[in-house]
């Protein structure tokens, strides 16, 4: 099998002006394209111009460099960082070839590369250069197969029209789950929503080069199926199952595993239960995660995240009126003066997959865990691992959050996976580690 091309979502607009450097060309015709170009829609389509040259087409356009080593293009006014307080325009250079594509009614840029070259450029971005080789590794790997996987998903989409649902809704109970919706005319878009891309404007550190190039056409697979290869900052002892945090399907691959090499002593593993929780979550077991050495924390967290390295273990205090007003504004539900909150139902890693909403005008029950991280926080919780405890105050009480991990905990623990590779373990015993009875194999 050939290297597969991947398409990636850059940016949408009514125009779009770009620069070609070196050549490309129209696909299936003989049009040569060089210089300061612009794409906008039309009544019929898209209208393509270049210097004086103009075409039109109900389709869209496909435009492939002539030499791949060395065409390249730049994408102006490219809009990062969506939605936060830095968010800005700049000019973004890529390799590969260069579509125009309408989606409902969107004209949309859209660059088709090779995977690898793409693994490069977003692995460079995300991972500190001081990471282990192992760590790397691991890493281009299960990005690789949550990209083939996402491909594959895309082609079938495309085939069966199913409708989704993720939202459960009744009076007293709100059910619903996050995940990455599909995109219909590429495989992924260059926004945090899939994965942050900006092409080759920042250079490709070479470390990551080398393990990406090291492990080319390396996947996890299941029963010959490629994994759903998911991963997150910090598991807190125990990794999570899938369908206690998106869909209510089962993977083999992703089950619940202790984050160390044996397990931890003096502790009930049954998480589940509110009893082990409790201790479980007040306790400090030993796991591959439960690490406070900066240099392999800043392996995976950037230099913000390093001042808070209280992810393992942490504690969060609300005031009775603090709580009332953040879950008002969260849910956009009144539920009077907030009065409990009572753990319903926990996952096997201790997370809460349901949680009572208990106030003075309404009761309701929450899920799964991302809707409870974001009904209680401005931003959202370290994760849903967490007990409560009130303490009596003067004017009421405080809600005392203890909690454990980072994230979701399904599939690869980011934290755990550094100190592993920092132990010297290698990516395959660390992906073995995390994705249970699934295979490395080759596919390309
Ligand atoms: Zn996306
Ligand atoms: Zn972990």
């Amino acid at each position: 099998m050939e290297t597969p091309l991947i398409k990636v979502g850059v940016m949408a607009g009514e125009e779009i002006f770009f620069t070609i450097e070196g050549n490309y060309h129209l696909e299936h015709s003989p049009y040569n394209f060089t210089g300061e170009c612009s794409a906008r829609k039309s009544e019929m389509g898209i209208i393509l111009q270049c210097g004086s040259e103009k075409w039109e087409d109900t389709e869209g356009f496909k435009l492939i460099p002539s030499n791949p080593e060395t065409g390249k293009f730049i994408l102006h006014d490219v809009t990062i960082g969506i939605n936060f307080h830095w968010e800005r325009k700049e000019d973004q250079v890529f390799k590969g070839s260069l579509f125009f594509l309408l989606e409902s009614g969107n004209l949309h840029a859209i660059n088709a590369l090779s995977v690898e070259d793409y693994l490069m450029s977003v692995i460079s971005s995300e991972m500190s250069a001081t990471s282990s080789m192992a760590l790397l590794k691991a890493h281009a790997v299960i990005s690789r197969s949550w990209l083939l996987a996402q491909i594959q998903k895309n082609q079938s989409l495309q085939t069966e029209h199913q409708t989704y649902h993720t939202t459960f809704r009744t009076d007293d109970e709100l059910i619903r789950w996050y995940d990455r919706e599909d995109h219909t005319c590429f495989d992924v878009c260059a926004d945090d929503h899939c994965q942050r891309y900006q092409g080759i404007t920042r250079a490709t550190t070479p470390v990551v080069e080398r393990a990406v190039r090291e492990t080319s056409g390396e996947i996890l697979a299941f029963n010959g199926l490629i994994c759903d290869a998911r991963f997150s900052k910090c598991c807190g002892g125990v990794t999570e199952v899938f369908e206690n945090v998106w869909e209510p399907v089962n993977h083999p691959y992703l089950q619940k595993m202790v984050d160390n090499y044996l397990n931890p002593e003096g502790f009930s593993l049954d998480l589940h239960h509110e009893d082990s929780a409790r201790q479980w979550i007040l306790g400090n077991p030993e796991a591959f995660c439960n690490s406070s050495d900066k240099n392999v924390l800043g392996q995976v967290l950037n230099d913000y995240d390093q001042e808070t390295n209280d992810f393992y273990r942490w504690k969060v205090v609300y005031s009775q009126q603090e709580l009332t007003e953040l879950v008002k504004n969260r849910t956009g539900i009144d539920f009077g003066m907030v009065i409990n909150l009572v753990p319903v139902e926990r996952g096997v890693s201790g997370r809460l997959m349901k949680l009572k909403i208990i106030g003075t005008n309404k009761t309701m029950t929450i899920g799964k865990e991302l809707e409870i991280r974001k009904t209680l926080s401005k931003t959202h919780l370290y994760s849903s691992a967490f007990i409560v405890e009130k303490q009596a105050v003067e004017d009421g009480c405080n809600f005392i959050l203890y909690g454990a991990g980072w994230g979701h905990g399904v599939g690869l623990c980011q934290i755990g996976a550094a100190v592993m590779g920092d132990k010297g373990y290698g990516y395959d015993e660390i992906l073995y580690h995390y994705f249970r009875g699934a295979k490395l194999e080759r596919r390309y």
